[in-house]
């Protein structure tokens, strides 16, 4: 299947981290999903701790998501009209995050988070835009910019087909340090027009804001007339039920939000301040706009995930993940890998490095060849895991006991193999 798919499809996958290439080998191509397990095209079952990458945060075909879908289905999959059930997901998510007043759906969370920035600068009349190297926001043009930043460097891009002049107006700034903050503001007072930030990042592999982090950049953009936004496409809906705001409490002008939200199907948002929505059109000048943007199945699919997320639901992916957490710390140990299982919430990744991880720096020094080894060892015995040493590992509702001893009994050895792995 991979050679017939890198035949017409480049590298042979939708989006690039599918291809194994930090891992090495050949990708897995999945058939079904029941529960904590996916099966492949050969029928091999594993235990899946990627989720689809979040948003199967029930585990698969959750019986009421299917039957909401199945109904949604038989009532027609689009009509390009407003229609009830994006009214229903969009009251649920202003009735979980405080700060959101209004809401804009959208099919993905680059959508999201390019929208977001457009708002921003709109509102602001500002042009520049305030990145963390590290952080991940889809594949928007001028945030594809992670590159190198020194102290309020202009982004260099990351990426052939982002012109300088798209990347110009992005500052990307270590994550984790306000005084970088602070002298961005310094250089370029009244230019920027938002920081954006993840809420707590996943995209280099899980590192969570320093204590104050996020409460200093809104002090910061406050003091300047700029936006603060958190994008929320990983940790919304997942880390609590408010995602990670109802965590750190901290109150953003404008959040962004994917995957949970979505049930497994296209569907994203953006939201928050009711009088800076108000600027989008057509209420406002700022245009946005989607032929599929609030589509009745994604959006039925995402509101019976969002109504089975109870307090309970949080306890259960809580408990999986710590459980998961200590005996992958624990087989680490006990074979002598130098490690850190850093965790946000029931957000969790391992670095090989037995350093702090602050920042994407901090990350990047991990013997990244070991998690090759664990990886490849864990594939081996039916564990899925995501396919680089940079990616958050997600769980669900669904991990029961059984699920989890699988794991256990996978690690001993894939600890070994990271022991054994040479660079
Ligand atoms: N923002 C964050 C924090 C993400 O993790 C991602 C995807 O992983 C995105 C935005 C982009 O979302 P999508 O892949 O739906 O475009």
């Amino acid at each position: 299947m991979f050679d017939r798919a890198s035949v017409v499809t480049p590298g042979g996958v939708n989006s690039p981290v599918r291809a194994f290439r930090a891992v090495g080998g050949t990708p897995r191509f999945m058939v079904s999903g029941t529960g904590p397990y996916l099966t492949d095209a050969d029928g091999r079952e594993y235990v899946d701790l990627v989720c689809s990458w979040g948003p199967m945060i029930l585990g698969h075909s959750h019986p009421e998501v299917i039957a909401a879908v199945q109904e949604a289905v038989a009532r027609g999959t689009s009509f390009g009209t407003p229609g009830e059930g994006e009214v229903a997901l969009a009251e649920e998510i202003v009735a979980r995050i405080e700060p959101v007043e209004q809401v804009r759906l959208v099919s993905s969370g680059t959508e999201a988070t390019m929208s977001a920035i457009r708002l921003a600068r709109g509102f602001t009349g500002r042009a520049k835009v305030v990145k963390f190297a590290g952080c991940y926001h889809g594949h928007v043009d001028a945030l594809l910019a992670a590159a190198g930043s020194g102290l309020a460097t202009f982004g260099l891009p990351d990426t052939p087909g982002v012109t300088g002049a798209t990347a110009g107006d992005t500052v990307v700034l270590p994550y984790n340090d306000l005084d970088a903050v602070r002298a961005a503001f310094a250089a370029h007072p009244g230019e920027i027009a938002c920081v954006i930030t993840e809420a707590s990042p996943g995209n280099m592999g899980v590192v969570p804001p320093a204590d104050g982090f996020n409460a200093g950049l809104k002090e910061l953009c406050a003091a300047d007339g700029a936006l603060y936004i958190s994008d929320e496409v990983m940790t919304g809906f997942r880390t609590s039920k408010a995602g990670w705001y109802g965590v750190d409490g901290v109150r953003p002008d404008l959040m962004t939000f994917g995957k949970v939200m979505g049930g497994g199907f296209p569907a994203a948002a953006f939201g928050g301040r009711a009088d800076v929505m108000a600027h989008l059109a057509p209420a406002g000048p700022v245009y946005q706009a989607g032929t599929l943007s609030g589509n009745p199945v994604a959006t039925a699919a995402g509101l019976a995930q969002l109504r089975l997320l109870d307090d309970a639901a949080y306890a259960k992916i809580d408990a999986v993940s710590a459980e998961l957490r200590t005996l992958v710390g624990d087989a680490l140990t006990k074979e002598g890998v130098a490690h850190t299982v850093s965790s946000a919430s029931n957000m969790f990744s391992v670095f090989f490095t037995g350093q702090p991880v602050r920042n994407y720096e901090d990350a990047k020094q991990q013997e990244a060849f070991r998690f090759t080894a664990f990886f490849h060892a864990m594939l081996e015995q039916g564990v899925y895991l995501p396919p680089s040493a940079f990616e958050s590992w997600f769980v669900s509702t669904a991990h029961d006991e059984r699920a989890i001893e699988r794991v256990a009994a996978a690690l001993p050895a894939a600890a070994r193999a990271a022991s054994e792995a040479t660079a």
